[in-house]
């Protein structure tokens, strides 16, 4: 429902070619401010009314504008799906861990994870994505998609790791404590999770360890350092930034006849 309606959108728009108009998208459809502030505690606020007659939407700054425009995007989606319904005031606040919300959440988080489906829906349209899923898995691949469509790399990383035919998954952390991983469908589970260390053996906690920024070659790694999964082989890729914040994608192959294709839509 919430990617049908994005589609909708996007047929009424048109074929675009870079980076979505959120702004004037919302206001089209009844939103009659966007406010962009930096705040502490919330990433997004929508006051509206019960009828949904029009909406105002503030957005945080503090993680940039492409983040902000996810924002916005997350925001509009309450605004349009009928379902969701409000809180005390008229209104949603969401926070940071509300647009990371994805389908394995909660039930009472499902207005969270509707809104982001939403606004990966309307951010990154289907017929731009596409040629990026086809390119070899790798943190490149993300960065230009967050050129290309003017989205955070972390929603780059996030369409990439959850679309993508090989197996991939995406682990952020910062000095070693990991803040949270996807993984696409196909890719087997990741045994460490959100507050955990990051293993010795892997290519993250070395280049860590070394310090500096960048983003390194995609190396083999031994699979023990990700999963207690049995797969023939691991590979593992890092981006340290400027702020510490770590982005590691993984790419598996998987034992053959595991069914890999099984997966694919
Ligand atoms: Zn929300």
């Amino acid at each position: 429902m919430p990617q049908r309606l994005a589609k909708a959108l996007h047929q009424q728009i048109g074929r675009l070619t870079g980076a979505v108009p959120v702004d004037e998208i919302a206001l089209a459809l009844g939103i009659a401010e966007i406010r962009r502030e930096v705040l502490d505690g919330c990433e997004g606020v929508l006051l509206t009314d019960r009828v949904r007659s029009h909406g105002r939407i503030l957005v945080n700054m503090r993680r940039g504008l492409q983040a902000a425009r996810f924002g916005i995007a997350h925001e509009l989606g309450h605004f349009l799906l009928e379902r969701h319904v409000l809180g005390l005031g008229g209104t949603f606040t969401c926070t940071q861990g509300d647009m990371r919300e994805t389908r394995t959440a909660r039930q009472h988080k499902r207005q969270e994870v509707e809104a982001n489906e939403f606004a990966i829906g309307l951010l990154v349209p289907d017929d731009l994505l596409v040629p990026f899923l086809k390119m070899q898995p790798e943190i490149s691949a993300a960065a230009d998609l967050r050129t290309k469509l003017d989205i955070s790399l972390e929603a780059a990383t996030r369409c990439l790791v959850e679309r993508h035919e090989e197996p991939v998954a995406a682990v952020w952390s910062k000095d070693g404590t990991i803040r949270y991983a996807i993984r696409g469908a196909s890719f087997p589970w990741i045994e460490r999770g959100r507050g955990q260390q990051i293993s010795a053996l892997s290519s993250t906690a070395a280049a860590v360890k070394r310090g500096g920024t960048g983003t390194s070659p995609m190396r083999e790694v031994a699979p023990a350092a990700w999963t207690l999964a049995d797969i023939p082989e691991l590979f593992e890729q890092v981006r340290i930034g400027k702020d510490g914040q770590t982005l590691t994608l993984l790419w598996a192959t998987l034992p053959d006849g595991s069914g890999q294709d099984v997966e694919e839509d």
